[in-house]
């Protein structure tokens, strides 16, 4: 196997890519494959927890008005606002599929589909499945995609870069990890789909494969990536591992307590307490912890506390089991009698490959979708719940758009047949490297620079620390030394291939961040502490160079509320 022909390639096989998958099969002409670098349901998405955030109930109060305003503010008014208003009117058809497709949503007592408060939301209005909602709705997309037998797979293969001639995509290099050999998938259109890149820091809630892949290849073949500074922080990663405390968890009722055993969110968001948005509470954290009122943790972990005790053994094995499990297996603590310990972690980036608002990137046949993409739905921060919910409305879009472009479009574009060799040349140099340099060492020193200079709390001087470091690290990259030497399985050469993503996008995020001189979000300067919107109100874009990314700016669609002051 060495070459194939489809007409829409969907790599990445999370919410995102099984839903885009699953719209262009719909098609019973349209030849669809779908890559993926692990098993299909080994990605990320299995992990989402909490829930999908929907107006499903208008009758009792809620409005799309009213989500797409949370979401608005939550976004700390850097998403684009004709984008905000189609998703959250999208959101409650994707549950309504879902459900007819089988899904085991949670319910209220008179049968209707239940919701929960998330953080941000001013609504009860996270549909969930207990707390495994991602494996739910991942487990129901992949026993749809099924029943298409349009659809070819290719599992565990390792997508290396995408080709692109004369501004259009025509395919695909892939290595294939179970057989070893090299191929490339062409296609007339491509919806990427990639998942994020949480793992260039050290204490994150992600898999260990969110290693940015999409992103960094989507760079290098010239597609603009936006926003990527914004990185944001989960207020409850558990300590040490990082496994995600859900925010379902506060949701529910859980308090977060500091050493004195205090509640005190009263003195950052009196409003919102527990359920403020993620950016606030991770800050009041950092601050409690700064402050001397958290506890001491290892390795600089220090942290605080969340206390579920009051919510009661049965609303905990009914609403957060996994939650239970997680505490009890990681940490050998049982949440009904004891609080569990949490501190921010790196969880979600709300910059991506810079798309429209049909997904569709500025390279012909090119679309990307979900957390990969950034179609400026979360802005500066994103809120809980909205980023499973934004993988099924735009999964489902670019499927639809690229299933069309393949039927109008007879071939796909024509390349050079050299690029093949030149590509897997590129992969496998690696057996040759005469370098002493480890990619674990350098993965661990990179995480270190990220969490030490680009986490919850940022100042130029950090900033240009982490930027000359990257540079560094970058400069060693070719030394990566490769032990494995065999073609299959080789996780060896599979961890350089994607330290060198992560190196790229942390030299991406850094020079953003080091730009943008304010605080917005997730972004939070020290020596810039105020939002200039006079300034700033402006997405960034960063162009792929040699030299490193090349910055610039464009604006913010405002459509239904100019920005005011974000209190909570
Ligand atoms: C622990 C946790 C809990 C969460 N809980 C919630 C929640 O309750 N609600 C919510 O809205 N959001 C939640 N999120 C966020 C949300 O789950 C993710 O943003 C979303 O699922 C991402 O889906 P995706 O389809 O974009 O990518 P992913 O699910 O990450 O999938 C990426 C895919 O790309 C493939 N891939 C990557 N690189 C390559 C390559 N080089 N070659 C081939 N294939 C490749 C992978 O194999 C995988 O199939 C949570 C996230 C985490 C980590």
């Amino acid at each position: 196997m060495t070459g194939r022909k489809h007409d829409v390639v969907v790599l990445g096989s999370g919410l995102a890519g099984l839903r885009a998958a699953i719209e262009a099969a719909r098609n019973p002409e349209s030849d669809v494959a779908i890559v993926s670098k692990v098993q299909l349901m080994r990605s990320h998405s299995v992990c989402a927890e909490g829930g999908t955030a929907a107006v499903m109930q208008p009758d009792e109060g809620d409005s799309f008005e009213l989500h797409a305003w949370d979401t608005v503010r939550g976004a700390d008014f850097l998403c684009d606002q004709d984008v905000v208003k189609r998703f959250v009117e999208e959101v409650p058809k994707e549950i309504l599929l879902l459900e007819h497709w089988g899904i085991p949503w949670s319910r209220r007592s008179d049968g209707r589909i239940a919701q929960r408060p998330f953080g941000g939301h001013s609504y009860n209005r996270a549909v969930f499945a207990a707390d495994k909602t991602g494996f739910a709705e991942m487990q129901t997309l992949y026993d749809t995609l099924l029943k298409y037998a349009n659809v070819s797979r290719y599992d565990e293969c390792y997508v290396s870069s995408i080709l692109i001639e004369d501004n259009s995509f025509c395919g695909v290099t892939a290595w294939n990890l179970t057989s070893g050999e090299f191929i490339l998938i062409q296609g007339k259109a491509l919806i990427i789909a990639t998942g994020g890149a949480c793992r260039m820091f050290g204490f994150t809630t992600y898999s260990l494969t969110a290693t940015g892949d999409g992103l960094a290849m989507a760079y290098r073949a010239g597609l603009p990536i936006k926003d990527l500074e914004f990185v944001q922080f989960h207020p409850t990663g558990l300590v040490p591992s990082g496994i995600l405390i859900t925010e379902a968890a506060r949701g529910e009722g859980g308090y977060l307590l500091n050493n004195e055993g205090k509640r005190f969110m009263e003195k950052y968001a009196p409003s919102k307490m527990e359920v403020a948005p993620r950016d606030i509470i991770s800050r009041a954290e950092i601050t409690e912890i700064e402050e001397g009122r958290g506890f001491p943790g290892p390795e600089g972990l220090d942290y605080i506390h969340i206390d579920l005790r009051h919510l009661g053994a049965d609303k905990i094995n009914e609403r957060l089991p996994m939650i239970r499990e997680v505490a009890m297996r990681f940490n050998f603590i049982d949440p009904i009698y004891e609080p569990i310990p949490v501190r921010p972690a790196a969880h979600y980036f709300m910059g991506g490959i810079h798309t429209d608002i049909n997904g569709a990137t500025p390279m012909q046949g090119i679309w990307a979708a979900g957390e990969v993409a950034c179609v400026s739905l979360h802005g500066a921060n994103r809120l809980g719940s909205n980023s499973t919910a934004e993988c099924l409305v735009w999964g489902k879009i670019t499927g639809e758009e690229a299933a069309k472009y393949a039927a109008k479009h007879k071939e796909s574009p024509p390349f050079k047949e050299t690029r093949l060799k030149e590509e897997e040349a590129r992969v496998f140099t690696r057996f040759s490297s005469k370098g002493k340099e480890s990619a674990y060492r350098l993965r661990k020193e990179l995480q270190r620079i990220m969490d030490s200079q680009v986490g919850v709390f940022r100042t130029g001087s950090g900033l240009k620390e982490a930027l000359d470091r990257i540079q560094e690290i970058r400069q060693r990259l070719p030394d990566i030394k490769v032990t494995d030497r065999s073609r299959t399985y080789n996780t060896d050469l599979l961890a350089a291939l994607e330290v060198e993503n992560l190196v790229d996008l942390a030299q991406i995020i850094v020079t953003g961040a080091l730009a943008r001189t304010e605080s917005r979000g997730a972004h939070s300067r020290r020596d810039f502490p105020n939002r200039n919107d006079d300034d700033w109100l402006v997405h960034t874009l960063a162009h792929y160079t040699p030299e490193g990314p090349r910055l610039d700016y464009i604006p913010v669609t405002i459509t239904m509320w100019q920005p005011v002051e974000r209190k909570y």
